[in-house]
């Protein structure tokens, strides 16, 4: 391994501070992600800045503001908290659901929010990349791709995101809170990761220099009626390779409001708003969910090996949106 030096940031304003004084300092939040990529010599930062003591460990949940989440709160503190659990259940779901108890305990909410893909041609230093080294191409599209996008990938990267508690943030119009030198900052979830274009490179729409502080998730009462549903070769330990996250309001089987975002099918949490409003004012039938869900995966490109996701999602948004009705019914 490369030299590199560490510091701990104590508070948000030292951690920006200290970024700025080196252009290759990268934050340290569980690691869990960034030590793997140094290890395999995808990333070279010449300093690590510990950010997990900064003063952002807190969850606070109210009706008038909904949830505010600190940027080094752990997953598995976040997936046991009881508001969470109340108010958000597919955010808690979605976490439980990624990578393992030990991971999840050192895991933080900032760095599950920036952790790199898992396409396989990535973390390879022998194969070119252009997520990893910009111009050189993208091996997966003609190789390794069962577990690629189907939705709004492009020639360059064919890569997923694989964060399953960014699906849920996603469903539930999250928006993310930086610092940086020149002020605070927010931006939506939505907004937040890029389309992949021809800079598969460029994942999000954080400034350089930025510290994450937090997450927050507007009130929605739909989201208390909601579930996340992770599709995985493995029964744990494994990543996506679809998933969505679901809620629903439904009253005398209308449905009044409807939350649908997916996982491992695009290079970011795909928010299905096509699928919502052919959803939303109609009926709560399995006709209905089925009928929205082709809608929203008429825009789907699958390559060679993946076209099983198209059906996979399909079945899913059924599944998911008939047991969040049966639910509402009893
Ligand atoms: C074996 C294995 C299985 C896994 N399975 C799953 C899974 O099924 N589902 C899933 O979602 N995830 C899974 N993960 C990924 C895991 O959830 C992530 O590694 C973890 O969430 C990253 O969080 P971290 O705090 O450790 O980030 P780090 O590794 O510390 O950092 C990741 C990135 O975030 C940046 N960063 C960290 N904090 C901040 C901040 N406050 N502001 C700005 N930038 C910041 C870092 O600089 C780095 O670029 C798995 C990981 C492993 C190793
Ligand atoms: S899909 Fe993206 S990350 Fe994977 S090899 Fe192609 S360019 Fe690299």
């Amino acid at each position: 391994m490369r030299e590199f030096g560490y510091e701990r940031a104590h508070d948000v304003a030292g951690a920006v501070a200290l970024l700025g004084t080196d252009p290759g300092a990268r934050l340290l939040g569980g690691g869990t992600n960034l030590v793997d990529l140094m290890k395999a010599g995808v990333e070279r930062p010449s300093l690590l800045i510990d950010v997990r003591e900064l003063p952002l460990d807190e969850v606070r949940f109210s009706p008038e503001d909904g949830l505010r989440i600190g940027a080094t709160v752990t997953n598995s503190d976040l997936a046991a908290h009881p508001e969470v659990r109340r108010h958000y259940p597919a955010l808690s779901q979605a976490l439980l659901a990624g990578a393992s108890g030990q991971l999840r305990n050192m895991a933080t909410v900032g760095g599950n929010l920036l952790q790199r893909t898992r396409c396989g041609y990535f973390a390879d230093l022998a194969k070119p990349c252009n997520k990893r080294a910009p111009g050189t191409g993208c091996p997966a599209r003609a190789g390794d791709h069962r577990n690629h996008a189907i939705l709004g990938a492009s020639e360059h990267c064919v890569a997923t995101h694989p964060s399953d508690m960014a699906v849920a943030l996603a469903a539930f119009d999250a928006v993310v809170s930086y610092e940086t030198a020149d002020g605070p900052g927010d931006l939506p979830v939505e907004e937040f990761y890029l389309p992949v274009g021809d800079t598969p490179h460029i994942e999000t729409a954080l400034p350089a220099g930025a510290v994450i502080t937090g997450v927050t998730l507007p009130p929605a009462p739909a989201a208390a009626h909601s579930r996340y549903r992770k599709v995985r070769e493995r029964a744990s330990y494994a990543f996506a390779i679809g998933s969505v996250a679901a809620a629903l309001d439904v009253r005398d089987g209308v449905v009044r409001d409807v939350r649908l975002a997916f996982g491992a099918v695009a290079s970011r949490p795909w928010r299905a708003r096509i699928a919502e409003r052919a959803l939303t004012g109609g009926p709560a039938d399995g006709t209905a969910f089925a009928a929205a869900a082709e809608a929203e995966l008429a825009a789907a490109r699958p390559l060679p090996e993946n076209g099983y996701k198209v059906t996979l999602m399909r079945n899913l948004v059924v599944a998911e949106l008939t047991r969040l009705t049966e639910e509402a019914a009893r």
